[in-house]
C-alpha cells in the first residue's frame, strides 16, 4: 500500500512543451501523479517552445497525449492547469514575459513559490537556458528553484563541465536534477532494497564473497531512425558512460550511513573516486569494441548498410569492458559491462557471480558444485533468479544448481510508475537519490574519453559480429582470462 500522498505545490516551466518527450512521458506522467494525488489544486504548467499557440491549443495537445488515461473529467480538470508561451530559449528578451506569467500563476495557484525548470530541448540549450533563468530573474525567493536536466550531458569530460560550469553559475548541486531514466526504473531502485534490505547479502557484498560483477544492456534492435545522432555517439557514449555507470554505482558503492540522498551520493562517490583510470595500453587490454554485421535473416542489414550511416563508418555499436575498484571491498573483482545493439534479445539484467564453495562433499561430488549467481533483472521483465547449490536427487550424495525465481506479479507491473513520473516526484520532493551526481558523472566522462581517444585513433580492433548473437566474442575471451563466463547468453 503506498503511503497517503502530500500535495506538492509548484508551478512547473517546460522548456520544449511540444517535444517528443513531453508528450510521450512528461504529461503522462505528470498526470499520473495528479491522479494519485501529488497535485491536486495548487499547480501550474507552463509549456514553452517556439510554435506560435495559445493556452487552448496546448492545452489540447496535453489533453490528447493523456487522453486514454483518465475519465474525460480527470482530463479536463488536469489540462486546465497548464498554460503556453511562446519562446525562443535563445532570445534573452523573451524570458521577461515568462518571468511575469511565473509570478501570476504563482498566486492564481497559490503555489506556495516553488519552481522546477524542466529542460526538455536539445541539449545545446542546456547552458544558455540555466544562466537566462538566473540572469532574467526567473527564480523565486519564497520556495524551492530546482532544475532538472536531460540527457545527454555532455559529449565528452570537457564539454560537460562546461554544461556543469553554466548550469553551477545559476544553481547549486543540490538544486540541479541531472536525469539518467535508467535510475528511475523500478528493478534499479531495487538493487539497494536486496542489498541493504537483507543482512546476508549486505554482508558478503565483497571480494570474499564475490567473484565478478556483470551489467548487461542489451538491446535487440538495431540504429533504426537514429543513425545520425548514433554514428557520433555510438555505444560508448550513448549506454555505458551514463547508464552502465549509474547502475554500476548503486552496486560497488559503500554502504551509506543513511538512506538520504547526500549519504547515498557520498558513498557512490567513495567507490567512483577509487575507480581504476586507463592508460592506452590499459584501454586496449580491459575493452573491446564491436559493430553488428548482417544476420542471417533477409532484414538484418549491417551496421553500415543502414540508411544514413557512412559505408566505412567505424562507430561501435558494441561495448564490454571491465571496471576495477582499488579499494577494501573489491580489490580483484572485476566488474564486466556490456552493451550492444542488434543482439540475440532484449535484457538489462545485473549477475553478481559469487564464490564456489570449496567444501569437498566426496567422490561422487567432483566438479558438481557452481558458484551460487544473484541476478536482478531489470527489463523487459523484472525480477530475482538466485541460482545455489542443492543436492541433487540421487542415491549417492550429489549437489546440483537449482533456480530460486522471482518475477514481478501481472498486478504489481501494471502499478509500476514509469521512471520518469518518479523521476518528477522526487525532484518535486528534493530528493536527488536517483539523479545522476556531478562528481560521478565527471569521473564517467574521464573513464570514457580515454576509451574513445583510442577507438578514434583506431588503435583497438573493431569486431564485426553477426546480427542477433550475443555480440563480439572477444569479450567472451576477456572474461575467459580471468576464468570467469559472461552469464547471460541470449
Ligand atoms: P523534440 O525535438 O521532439 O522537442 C524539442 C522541443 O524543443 C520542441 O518543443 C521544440 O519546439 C522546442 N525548441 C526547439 N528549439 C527551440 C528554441 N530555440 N526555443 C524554444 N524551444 C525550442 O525533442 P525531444 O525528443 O522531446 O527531446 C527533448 C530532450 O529530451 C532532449 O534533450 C533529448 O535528448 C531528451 N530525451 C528525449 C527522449 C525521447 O524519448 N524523446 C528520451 C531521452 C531523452
Amino acid at each position: 500500500m503506498d503511503n497517503k500522498p502530500t500535495e506538492l505545490p509548484l508551478v512547473l516551466l517546460l522548456f520544449g512543451g511540444t517535444g517528443d518527450l513531453a508528450k510521450r512521458k512528461l504529461y503522462p506522467s505528470l498526470f499520473n501523479l495528479f491522479k494519485k494525488g501529488y497535485l491536486q489544486k495548487h499547480f501550474a504548467v507552463i509549456g514553452t517552445a517556439r510554435h506560435p499557440l495559445d493556452d487552448e491549443k496546448f492545452q489540447e495537445v496535453v489533453r490528447q497525449s493523456i487522453a486514454k488515461n483518465g475519465t474525460e473529467g480527470q482530463v479536463k480538470e488536469f489540462a486546465a492547469h497548464f498554460r503556453y508561451s511562446s519562446h525562443d530559449v535563445t532570445d534573452l528578451k523573451d524570458y521577461g514575459k515568462l518571468k511575469n506569467m511565473l509570478a501570476k500563476l504563482d498566486k492564481e495557484f497559490d503555489a506556495g513559490g516553488n519552481r522546477i525548470f524542466y529542460m526538455s530541448v536539445a541539449p545545446r540549450f542546456f547552458g544558455q537556458i540555466a544562466q537566462a533563468i538566473k540572469s532574467e530573474g526567473l527564480m523565486s525567493d519564497t520556495g524551492y528553484n530546482r532544475l532538472m536536466v536531460e540527457k545527454p550531458f555532455g559529449t565528452s569530460y570537457k564539454t560537460a563541465e562546461e554544461l556543469q560550469n553554466q548550469l553551477e553559475s545559476g544553481f547549486s548541486d543540490d538544486q540541479i536534477f541531472r536525469i539518467d531514466h535508467y535510475l528511475g526504473k523500478e528493478m534499479v531502485q531495487n538493487i539497494p532494497a536486496v542489498r541493504f534490505g537483507n543482512p546476508i547479502l549486505d554482508a558478503t557484498w565483497n571480494k570474499n564473497y564475490i567473484k565478478n560483477v556483470q551489467v548487461t544492456l542489451a538491446e535487440q534492435l538495431g540504429v533504426e531512425e537514429r543513425a545520425g545522432y548514433y554514428n557520433t555517439a555510438g555505444a560508448l557514449l550513448d549506454m555505458i558512460q551514463n547508464h552502465a555507470f549509474q547502475i554500476v554505482g548503486w552496486l560497488a558503492m559503500e554502504k551509506p550511513s543513511s538512506f538520504s540522498d547526500t549519504d547515498i551520493r557520498a558513498a557512490k562517490n567513495t567507490v567512483f573516486s577509487k575507480l581504476k583510470m586507463y592508460d592506452e595500453r590499459e584501454v586496449v587490454a580491459n575493452f573491446v569494441r564491436g559493430q553488428y554485421g548482417r544476420g542471417r535473416e533477409v532484414w538484418q542489414k549491417s551496421y553500415t548498410e543502414e540508411p544514413n550511416v557512412p559505408a566505412d563508418s567505424k562507430n561501435d555499436t558494441y561495448v564490454a569492458g571491465r571496471l576495477q575498484f582499488e579499494n577494501d571491498r573489491w580489490t580483484g573483482v572485476p566488474f564486466y559491462i556490456r552493451t550492444g545493439k542488434r543482439l540475440a534479445a532484449k535484457q538489462t539484467r545485473v549477475d553478481i557471480v559469487y564464490k564456489k564453495s570449496s567444501f569437498d562433499f566426496g567422490k561422487f561430488n567432483q566438479d558438481k558444485l557452481s558458484e551460487p549467481v544473484l541476478s536482478i533483472l531489470i527489463d523487459p521483465v523484472g525480477g530475482i533468479n538466485f541460482s545455489l547449490n542443492g543436492k541433487n536427487v540421487t542415491t549417492e550424495f550429489e549437489t546440483r544448481s537449482d533456480l530460486l525465481k522471482w518475477s514481478i506479479s501481472d498486478q504489481d507491473k501494471v502499478k509500476t510508475p514509469d521512471p520518469y513520473e518518479r523521476m518528477l516526484h522526487d525532484a518535486m520532493n528534493g530528493d536527488g537519490s536517483n539523479f545522476a551526481d556531478w562528481n560521478g558523472v565527471s569521473i564517467s566522462w574521464k573513464f570514457v574519453d580515454q576509451i574513445a581517444k583510442v577507438w578514434a585513433e583506431d588503435k583497438a580492433p573493431l569486431e564485426i559480429y553477426e546480427s542477433a548473437t550475443m555480440g563480439s566474442v572477444a569479450s567472451d575471451r576477456l572474461l575467459a582470462e580471468t576464468g570467469d563466463r559472461w552469464i547471460y547468453r541470449g
